[in-house]
Parts: structure tokens; sequence; C-alpha cells
């Protein structure tokens, strides 16, 4: 029998095995996909490295992430610039003063560059609700055209409702920019890995103390009753670490947790480059919400020919093998996931991490940061 058992070898899982690892824990790592790296894997297309479940871009303002991620493997300096298709034109995105200028007439622009900078630092972030309610009327109007044609339509089809349904914090991850620094990202240290993510995970997961097991399904090998964990029939008494979905432990039994999936359409092209950055976000007519450019990622610029990738979104149903892909966030359904988290504090050893283990929107550092925190929780047990 093993020290510990973790579900899944994404970020959440394949850091905590490690951690164990390197604490001399013997860690059995069950996946049931038949590969490592949970939704940052990587495969490729005519020698064109792409990422099979979306577009994994890392950033972090996290020092102690940024040491733990070096230490697995090499990383380069990459910023991520995002453009929109409005009214049109391509323009940056977040939405700043170059996206300003190419939208509007000069002295337009003029006159609102001059309103925001009434109100708000050079160089500060503004959240579009602000600019909305702004007592200001020209930072309204404009409030409301940035609304309309970034995010209004975008929302729709991203999340298949009205905006008014969508969690504020989602709506305030992309700000409006007093200025010019285009960046999709601001955190201090924005890289990508110099080998692919797929190197990462090998690297993470490369011990003598760790067995992966691919193409397993840990339901099929792990069982709770009466508070107890049993792994093939025989009681376990070390940590499980679970990182798969909660309401499909416990087989849906309070109903499932919505989510919004995605149907990915990746194409190879026989040209060197398809559009001017590594994503184009289209909010307004198309039925996909964005197009990614891998190579722009990769920096495979010398690789003859690009792969593009279009996602659109769909409405998650576990019955027909969907990814659970964004958790929608309301007070309805974490009142669900609140009903599942009951069920599984019944099992001590339980630990929950990661972004479907904890229904919640996690970037790639977050979920390393929590997996490292809950460890030293655990250890201090
Ligand atoms: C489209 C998309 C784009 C994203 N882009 C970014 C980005 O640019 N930057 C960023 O920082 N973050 C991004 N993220 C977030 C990032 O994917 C997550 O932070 C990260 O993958 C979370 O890791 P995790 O280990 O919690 O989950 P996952 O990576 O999903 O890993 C969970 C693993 O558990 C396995 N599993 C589940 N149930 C079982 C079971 N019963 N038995 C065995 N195995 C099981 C799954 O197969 C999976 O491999 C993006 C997410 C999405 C959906």
């Amino acid at each position: 029998m093993p020290d510990v058992i973790v579900v899944g070898a994404g970020f959440a899982g394949s850091v905590m095995a490690r951690l164990f690892a390197d604490d001399q824990k013997r860690v059995l790592v069950l996946e049931k996909r038949n590969h490592i790296g949970g939704n940052c894997y990587e495969e490729k297309m005519n020698g064109i490295r792409y990422h099979l479940y979306g577009p994994h871009i890392f950033h972090t303002k996290s020092e102690l992430v940024k040491d733990f991620v070096r230490g697995y493997g090499d990383w380069y300096f990459y910023e991520h610039r995002v453009l929109g298709k409005i009214d049109g034109r391509l323009v940056p995105i977040p939405f700043n003063f170059q996206s300003i200028e190419i939208l509007f007439s000069k002295e337009k622009a003029e006159e609102i560059k001059s309103r925001l900078l009434a109100y708000y630092e050079m160089d500060s972030k503004v959240s579009i609700m602000d600019l909305k309610n702004s007592e200001d009327a020209v930072l309204r109007e404009f409030g409301e055209y940035v609304f309309d044609r970034v995010f209004l339509h975008y929302t729709a089809k991203q999340w298949n409702t009205d905006i008014s349904n969508v969690d504020t914090s989602v709506i305030n991850r992309v700000p409006v920019v007093i200025g010019y620094d285009d960046r999709y990202f601001s955190d201090a240290y924005q890289m990508m890995p110099k080998n692919g993510y797929n190197q990462i995970f090998e690297n993470l997961l490369q011990s003598p103390l760790i067995t992966v097991q691919l193409g397993v399904d840990a339901k099929e090998r792990l069982q709770f009753r009466n508070g107890k964990i049993y792994y093939q029939g025989k009681e376990f008494l070390g940590h499980v670490i679970y990182t798969g979905a909660l309401d499909a432990l416990f087989d849906y039994h309070y109903g499932a947790l919505p989510y919004r999936s995605l149907d990915l359409k990746f194409t190879y092209l026989d040209m060197n480059y398809y559009q001017p950055s590594a994503v184009v976000n289209y909010p307004n007519e198309e039925d996909f919400t964005r197009i990614t450019e891998f190579k722009y990622l990769s920096r495979e610029h010398f690789q003859k020919g690009t792969v593009i990738l279009k996602e659109y979104p769909l409405t998650y149903d576990y019955q027909k093998k969907m990814i659970p892909y964004y958790a929608i966030l309301n007070d309805q359904n974490l009142a669900l996931y609140q009903k599942y988290e009951q069920e599984a504090k019944k099992y001590p050893q339980l630990i929950l991490c990661g972004r479907l283990a904890e229904y919640k929107y996690y970037d790639m550092d977050a979920v390393i940061l929590r997996a490292l925190t809950m460890y030293e929780q655990i250890e201090g047990m």
C-alpha cells in the first residue's frame, strides 16, 4: 500500500505528489486520462506544439510559485498580448489608450483619454463597471461602448447567460488600462516553459517514490463508506488527495455541478503565420470566442506551417462525457457544492485540492500556491 493516494495528475495533484515524495512518502497517482499534466497537457501537429485543452499562459505575482516551477524546468520570458476584433478593427485587449486611438477620431480619443486621466492615475486599471457608473458623462458613454463591444456579447457566448448573472470577479478579470500598457497580464513573473508543460510535469513526478498509473479512474479503486476510505477493498489509512470533480466522486448524488465546456477546433495551416498576435478575441459576431496561434506561445518561429485553435463554448453535460472547463459561480451552484463538501468532510483523510475538487476558477499559479499551502497544513496536522 502507498502512504498517500493522489487522484489526478494536473498541477494540484502533481505538486502534492512531489511534496509528499520529497518527504519520503510513497505516493500513488491515479490519472484517468492517458497522460499526465491535466489541462496543461500538450501535443504536436506536424511538429508544432499546441495545448490540447486550450491555451495556457503562465503568469504569477508569487515569488514562491515562480521559484517552485523554475525548479522543474527552464522557462523563458513571455508577455502575453491579445487583440480583439471590435467594429472590424483589431485593437489591444485589455482596452487601453492604443485601443481608444484606433477606434475613435483624434478629437474624441483625446477627450476620452484626458477625462480618464482626470479621474484615474496613469498606468492604473479600472473596472468596466466603475466606468459605466461614472459621474462623468464622457466616461459613462465610453464605459457603455467598451461594455457593449468587449464584454456583453462575449459573456453571453462564453457563459450562455445575460451578463447580469455573471459573477463580477469574472468581469473584472479584464479591466480598462489607463495608459499604453497592452500586456494581457500585469503580474511580475510571466513566462512559458521552454520545452513545454509536459516536461515540467514529467520532472515534477520524477521520483522513485512516485508511481503514476494512467487510464485509471480512481472511482474504480476507491470506495467511501461510513467515514472510511477503501482502496481496492482494503481500508486505506493515509491521505487521499482528490483533484477531480467533487460531484463525480459522490456519484452526482445531489445533482451535477454546472460548468461550461468547450468545443476546441484545431487546424494546421500551411502558412507561416495566420494572425498578428498569439490570441485574437472575437467578442461579437462570430460563434467562437477566440483564435489562438500556438507558434507565438512556443516560440517555434522556425517551424513551417502553423496551428490555430477556435474555441466554441458549450453547455456542459457530464452524461455526454464532456470536459468540465469553467465552474459557473453563483449562489445556487455554490450551495450545491457545499452539500458535496459536507459529504467530503465525513472523511477526514480526504483532502480536496484544485479547480474541480474545490469548484473554483484557479489559474495555474493559484492552484500551485494552493497545493503548496495545503501541503503545509496537512504536515502541521
Ligand atoms: C480553456 C482554459 C484555459 C486556461 N488558461 C489558463 C492560462 O492561460 N493561465 C493559467 O494560469 N491558467 C489557465 N487555466 C486554468 C488551468 O487550467 C488550471 O489552473 C489548472 O489546470 C488546474 O489544475 P488542476 O490540477 O486543479 O486541474 P486539472 O488540470 O483539470 O487536473 C485534474 C486531473 O484530475 C484527473 N481526474 C479527475 N477525476 C479523476 C478520477 N476520478 N480518477 C483519476 N483522475 C481523475 C483529470 O483527468 C485531470 O487530469 C485555463 C483553464 C481552461 C479551462
